[in-house]
């Protein structure tokens, strides 16, 4: 979209855009925005009930919508014969009590994607223009409607991957984080104020605040900001689906996990040790655990990275190289082994080696699970007996890296196994997106700007702490001050580039 930004900012034109997702529904709701919204849509739809012009405030109306492009399939398939109407039912919200502050109308149609298309089509030959992706939320921040925190968890809760996410976009778009900044902005703007006034009145000795007070106030602002950004959950920065990359040795079943678990035949298995050398993906549904809501069924992508082994030659180096990317920006890690194998000392010694670098190829994925494949090879007491041997160190402790890691035994080819590493995905997907059961979440960017505005905050403070009177150290800590003020402006949008808004908008889609 950072193409697009000047579009973006082309409001006294009418935008239009399917804001139903596409394929087949109930319903596809086309949407106007702009000065012309509403005589665009009075070209194309007719109602026994009125004329829409006329129509006051928010109101739906039952009608026939007329597809007057030529440029539409239907109307090139009806030869000519362009005229065609169908039922619709338009709503009208009347600027400013609208989504974007400017005269929006929807028509809601049967939803085959053909008709949306051509009724969109038709729009656009009206006069209006297709809309960039999240334009109609961008129009709301740039109308003064929402700010930009809240702009983005529209974003999350239209992206949302699970239920964490969704109750973080949720919170956002509440208005939590900008709260919580417009309450700190406007402490940290008084004592901005103090300190300006102390400059101004330093000839005449008069004191507005001393500065222990002022430092004290500041270090538990600071406080405040950067406990926030500590404890919120982490969003992604795009509508990425969470992903699961699977490692392990060649040959212990990576793709062919990877397949039965998805349920998709898209790695080709071989049994000839180190065949898969692309990073192979497919999408996995998690199950929902019990009296968990449909609403929030999971979706990860699964990655085979397959090649994490010494580079031997050009090929098996890119490999390791994408296999090495996928692990370093996993969210989560399934780890495979091959249970089959006896507990040769020598063999196990590779897979801990392997399991060592994964570890400090990704400090972060949460969590690794152990996944003994093979289990209809060999008997579960072997596996057990296995496993406690190559967790084991010299001395019979548990080593580091295998300490806390759960084990489950599988089999790509029976099935065995295979739901319960479903449901612990599942598990630690909640796990990892809602941690200590906060609400609250934020982008990288977003956690930049608070840690940015506490540093300032303590930087100010300790300033303070230094002198004897405010007047001493004021110019310098007013710039602190005003540096707090313009980070937790970022985070509202008061103050924030052109490029960053860009970014943050093109993580729409198009329509919203
Ligand atoms: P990768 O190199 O780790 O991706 O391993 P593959 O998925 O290519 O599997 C290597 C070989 O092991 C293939 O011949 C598979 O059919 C076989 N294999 C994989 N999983 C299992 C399993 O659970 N049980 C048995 N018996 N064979 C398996």
């Amino acid at each position: 979209m950072a193409g697009n930004l000047d579009t973006m900012f082309r409001t006294e034109e009418t935008i239009a855009a399917i804001s139903t997702v596409p394929g087949a529904a109930p319903r596809a709701i086309v949407r106007l925005s702009g000065p012309d919204a509403i005589s665009i849509a009075a070209r194309l739809f007719t109602s026994a009930a009125g004329d829409i012009t006329e129509l006051r405030g928010f109101r739906g109306l039952d009608g026939l919508v007329r597809l007057a492009s030529r440029n539409t399939a239907i109307a090139r398939g009806a030869q000519g014969a362009v005229d065609i109407e169908l039922p619709a039912r338009l709503y009208l919200f009347r600027r400013p009590r609208s989504y974007t502050r400017q005269d929006v109308v929807e028509l809601h149609v049967s939803g085959s994607p053909p008709v949306a298309r051509a009724i969109l089509d038709s729009l656009i030959d009206a006069g209006a223009r297709q809309a960039e992706p999240g334009e109609f939320t961008a129009r709301a921040f740039l109308s003064g409607r929402i700010d930009l925190s809240q702009a983005e968890g529209v974003c999350d809760i239209i992206n949302a991957a699970n239920d964490a996410q969704l109750r973080a976009g949720l919170a956002a778009l509440g208005g939590q984080i900008h709260r919580l900044c417009a309450e700190t902005a406007a402490a940290i703007a008084d004592i901005l104020a103090t300190v300006e006034a102390s400059i101004d009145l330093s000839e005449e000795r008069i004191e507005l605040g001393r500065p222990e007070c002022l430092k004290e106030t500041l270090n538990e602002l600071a406080g405040r900001l950067g406990s926030l950004a500590d404890d919120a959950a982490r969003l992604p920065d795009s509508a990425e689906l969470p992903q699961v990359a699977i490692a392990g040795r060649p040959n212990v079943g990576k793709s062919s996990l990877l397949n039965a678990l998805s349920g998709m035949d898209r790695a080709i298995t071989s049994a000839l040790a180190g065949t898969t050398r692309d990073v192979l993906s497919a999408l996995l549904t998690l199950p929902c655990g019990p009296g968990e809501s449909n609403a929030g069924s999971s979706t990860v992508r699964l990655l085979d990275a397959a090649g994490l082994t010494s580079p031997s030659d050009t090929l098996t180096a890119v490999a390791h190289n994408a296999a090495y990317n996928a692990v370093a920006s996993a969210d989560m890690i399934l780890f495979v082994v091959d249970a089959s194998e006896e507990a040769r000392s020598g063999k196990m010694e590779k897979d801990f080696l392997l399991l060592r670098e994964i570890r400090r190829a990704n400090r972060l994925a949460p969590m690794l699970l152990l996944v003994a494949n093979k289990c209809d090879l060999t008997s579960k007491v072997d596996i057990e007996r296995q496993i406690a041997e190559w967790k084991k160190t010299d001395d019979g402790s548990e080593t580091p890296e295998s300490q806390d890691l759960p084990v489950i035994c599988t089999s790509a080819i029976t099935g065995e196994g295979l739901d319960a590493v479903r449901a612990r995905l599942r598990e630690m997907l909640h796990l990892s997106a809602g941690r200590s059961g906060q609400v609250l979440g934020l982008h990288d960017r977003q956690r930049r700007c608070l840690i940015a505005a506490a540093d300032a905050s303590g930087s100010a403070a300790e300033l303070l702490g230094s002198a004897e009177e405010v007047a001493d150290v004021a110019e310098l800590v007013a710039v602190e001050l005003r540096d707090a003020l313009s980070q937790l402006g970022a985070i509202s949008g008061e103050i924030v580039t052109e490029d960053i808004l860009g970014r943050i908008f093109s993580r729409f889609c198009v329509g919203k």
